[in-house]
């Protein structure tokens, strides 16, 4: 048998918390709150089910759900979507993602992704037959050189990906990155997926600049979004992609023949609860206090937290701790210290290993606490 991805194994996100849940360890590996949505969430679902919405929502998504959706973008960042043409509800941001790329990057076509990245990226790429042009940005500050990133542009330049709040570094594209990106895009049909999934999870101030708020951007963007991250229930898996309206005819040309259409009480729900602001207004000073409380907890520990301006991933070095390769840190951090991390080489195509480890925040402060106890020995 020839594999079609010869160069990847499990995704590292069930790699570890599967030796998290062996080794008994406590998991800040896998990004997701260890706490429940609201339970006027479950509420709703439940309303919606029993009044019998069971069956097949519309193939883009449920249209109250898009209706909201729309006028939420509208609202905090200026742009119009038309729900009808525009918003296409998703199975999670991960399978919008993997849409987007599918149904728009061609045989070889390359796609400029900047590392460290999400894994799903490049697989996708890959499976279209498409080239994966990795920018590596390092730490501390991952800041883009847009020059260097002028090089990497061809006449093959389908897609650039970008993700801000970034997955894992916690770093935020700022308005001269956007200025960059206005300028190198300008006059090219280069396509941009920008992968919004943390969006209101900024913090000190700092304001999320999406694609849609710039014309000239969301022209040429599909914008991914996620609600598991913004109402804590990861496993609904909903989400959505928005898109000018003939990007979103070829986005929705793949879905259909994806999965269809998406769960549709749960979409229901989401629309109802979504109509109110304040279900999602405190979300970063809510998790930016998570930030804080568990950076304070690591005081004195031998970890060196990077700054962390977005996400609910805190990044750490363990160079005092260790010369090992950070694969086999974080392992032997969950099977001896019995705290759960990811490697943040698995993030990097070329598995570029800058002793770095990825700890989830978003979870009760008692596992926070619970957590750091078990990383000051360390
Ligand atoms: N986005 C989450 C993370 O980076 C989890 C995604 C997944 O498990 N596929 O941890």
């Amino acid at each position: 048998l020839t594999s079609k991805l010869p160069s990847s194994g499990t995704t590292i996100f069930t790699v570890m918390s599967k030796l998290a849940h062996e080794s008994g360890a406590i998991n800040l590996s896998q990004g997701y709150p260890d706490f429940d949505c609201n339970p006027e969430l479950i509420n709703l679902v439940n309303k919606h089910m029993r009044a019998g919405h069971n069956q097949y929502a519309p193939m883009a998504g449920v249209d109250m759900l898009r209706e909201r959706i729309s006028e939420k973008v509208n609202r905090l960042y200026g742009a119009s979507y038309d729900p009808e043409t525009e918003v296409t509800v998703t199975a999670g941001g991960t399978q919008a993602i993997f849409t987007a790329i599918a149904a728009l990057v061609h045989p070889n076509d390359e796609v400029i992704v900047f590392d460290p990245a999400y894994d799903s990226y490049a697989p996708a790429v890959k499976l279209v037959g498409g080239f994966v042009k990795s920018y590596e940005l390092s730490p501390p500050i991952y800041k883009i050189d847009w020059k260097a990133v002028r090089k990497l542009i061809s006449a093959h330049t389908r897609m650039i990906i970008l993700n801000t709040p970034q997955n894992p570094t916690g770093t935020t594209l700022k308005e001269e990155d956007i200025q960059e990106l206005i300028a190198i895009t300008r006059n090219t049909d280069i396509l941009i997926l920008s992968d919004e999934v943390y969006e209101h999870m900024i913090y000190d101030g700092r304001q999320h600049l999406s694609m849609a708020r710039y014309p000239e951007l969301q022209e040429r963007s599909l914008i991914c979004a996620s609600f598991g991250k913004l109402f804590h229930n990861t496993g609904w898996k909903t989400g959505y992609c928005m898109a000018p309206a003939t990007l979103t005819d070829e986005f929705r040309k793949v879905h259909q023949y994806q999965v269809f259409s998406v769960n549709t009480p749960v979409q229901h729900a989401i629309a109802n609860y979504l109509a109110d602001e304040s279900h999602y207004e405190g979300l970063s000073a809510f998790y930016q206090a998570k930030r804080d409380f568990f950076a304070e907890l690591m005081q004195g520990s031998r970890f060196k937290l990077l700054e962390c301006e977005g996400s609910y991933f805190q990044t750490a070095r363990f160079d005092r701790i260790s010369g090992e390769r950070d694969t086999e840190f974080a392992r032997r951090l969950t099977t001896e210290f019995g705290v759960a991390a990811i490697p943040v080489s698995a993030f990097y195509a070329k598995g570029s290993d800058f002793g770095i480890v990825r700890f989830c925040f978003a979870k009760k402060d008692e596992t926070l606490e619970r957590a750091a106890e078990k990383l000051q020995k360390v």
